[in-house]
C-alpha cells in the first residue's frame, strides 16, 4: 500500500511516499481505508525526534486520520464494511483503574496514534474499534480528519480541566493554531468572553469570525499581558489556554486575575520559561496540564461537530505525495485553522 513515511528524524527532507505493507487486524480492530489525515504540531516533533521518543524507522505518521472501513475484526460491533469514520487518537489499555474510570487519557499506556504507534498517513491503517466513530454525510473526511485532535484536545483543556463557564474572560494565545480555531468555538459557546493574541492583523479578523471578541496583535503591542490587563478594567483574565510554552509563560500568568485558572495544552516554543513563583502563590493561581481526552470527551465534542454547532476550520488541503509542503506551511505557521492531507 501507499503510505508517507520518516525515514529519519530532522527536516522535512525525511519525508517520503513508499510502498509497505497492508496493516493486519486482530479481532477487536478495524482495517480503515484512509481518505485524510491532518497535521498537528505533534507531527513537527515526532519528525524533529527528540531523547524520550523511541520510534523504529521508517515510521508513517499522522495522529488524525478519516476513511472507510475495509475490513472488521471477529468481534467489533460498533462499526460495519463501508461506513464512513474518523478516529480518536488517544489509545489506552482498556483495562487499568483509570480506563475503567473513564479517564482513559491518564491511563500509565497511554499512547498517540501516529506518535508511538504508526499513524494514519497511508492507503490503510489498523485502528482498535472502540477508537472509532461513524461521520454523517454532512461531513467531508477532510473535516474530519481536521477536527478530532484539536477540539478533543481544546474541550477537555477548557470544559474539564479549566472548568470554563458563562461570563468567563478566556485568553487564547496564537489565533491561527488549530486548537486555536477550536478553543476559540468551543469557549463562546460556554458562554465566556474571548481574546485572542496573533502577530497579523488577518489571522485576528478570522478569530472575530468565529466569535472572537477583544484582539491583540503581540507585535504591534509586544507588551500584550497589559493591555489585557487594559481590556478587563485592570481585573486580568479568568482563564489562559496556553499552548505557546517558554516564550509566552510569565505574560499569560501575568494576564490571569487573582485565583484564574492556566491550562497548559503543550509548549511550541520550548518547554523551560522564565519562571516567578510568587506570582504562583500570591495570585493563588493554579496551573493545570492537559493532554489529549478520553473517550467520552471525544464523544461528547464530536457529537456538537456533527450537528454543525461547532465547525472543523480547514487552512489547506495538500495530497499526501506533497507533505513537504504541507509541513513546511505548519513550521512557518502560515496557516489559520487544519492542514489536510488527502490520500
Ligand atoms: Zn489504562
Amino acid at each position: 500500500m501507499k503510505a508517507l513515511v520518516l525515514k529519519q528524524h530532522g527536516g522535512s527532507e525525511n519525508l517520503a511516499i513508499e510502498d509497505m505493507s497492508k496493516p493486519s487486524i486482530g479481532s477487536h480492530d478495524v482495517l480503515v481505508n484512509v481518505k485524510a489525515v491532518s497535521l498537528n504540531q505533534l507531527d513537527l516533533f515526532v519528525r524533529r525526534g527528540s531523547p524520550a521518543l523511541k520510534l523504529t524507522l521508517p515510521h508513517i505518521p499522522c495522529s488524525d486520520a478519516a476513511g472507510v472501513v475495509a475490513e472488521v475484526g471477529a468481534h467489533v460491533k460498533n462499526v460495519n464494511v463501508g461506513d464512513r469514520v474518523v478516529l480518536n487518537p488517544g489509545l489506552s489499555c482498556g483495562r487499568c483503574e483509570f480506563c475503567i474510570a473513564g479517564e482513559e487519557c491518564l491511563c500509565a499506556e497511554f499512547k498517540i496514534f501516529g506518535e508511538h504507534t504508526p499513524g494514519g498517513a497511508a492507503e490503510f491503517i489498523s485502528v482498535p474499534s472502540r477508537n472509532l466513530i461513524q461521520i454523517p454525510d454532512t461531513l467531508s473526511f477532510e473535516q474530519a480528519a481536521g477536527a478530532s485532535l484539536v477540539f478533543l484536545t481544546a474541550w477537555r483543556a477548557l470544559m474539564t480541566r479549566a472548568r470554563v463557564r458563562a461570563g468567563d474572560d478566556v485568553l487564547i494565545l496564537g489565533a491561527g493554531a488549530g486548537t486555536s480555531t477550536a478553543a476559540i468555538q468551543i469557549a463562546k459557546k460556554a458562554g465566556a468572553r474571548v481574546l485572542v493574541t496573533s502577530s497579523s492583523d488577518e489571522k485576528l479578523n478570522r478569530a472575530k469570525e468565529l466569535g472572537a471578541d477583544i484582539l491583540i496583535n503581540y507585535k504591534t503591542n509586544p507588551d500584550w499581558d497589559r493591555e489585557v490587563y487594559a481590556k478587563t478594567n485592570k481585573r486580568g483574565v479568568d482563564v489562559v489556554f496556553e499552548s505557546v510554552g517558554a516564550e509566552t509563560w510569565l505574560k499569560s500568568i501575568r494576564s490571569l486575575r487573582k485565583g484564574g485558572r492556566m491550562v497548559v495544552i503543550g509548549a511550541t516554543t520550548g518547554p523551560r520559561p522564565q519562571e516567578e513563583i510568587g506570582f504562583i502563590f500570591w495570585k493563588q493561581i493554579e496551573i493545570l496540564g492537559s493532554t489529549m481526552a478520553s473517550q467520552h470527551e471525544f464523544r461528547d465534542v464530536m457529537k456538537l461537530i456533527f450537528r454543525g454547532e461547532l465547525k472543523p476550520i480547514i487552512d489547506s488541503v495538500f495530497p499526501l505525495e506533497q507533505a513537504q509542503q504541507a509541513h513546511a506551511r505548519l513550521e512557518k505557521a502560515e496557516q489559520f485553522g487544519k492542514i489536510v492531507m488527502t490520500i
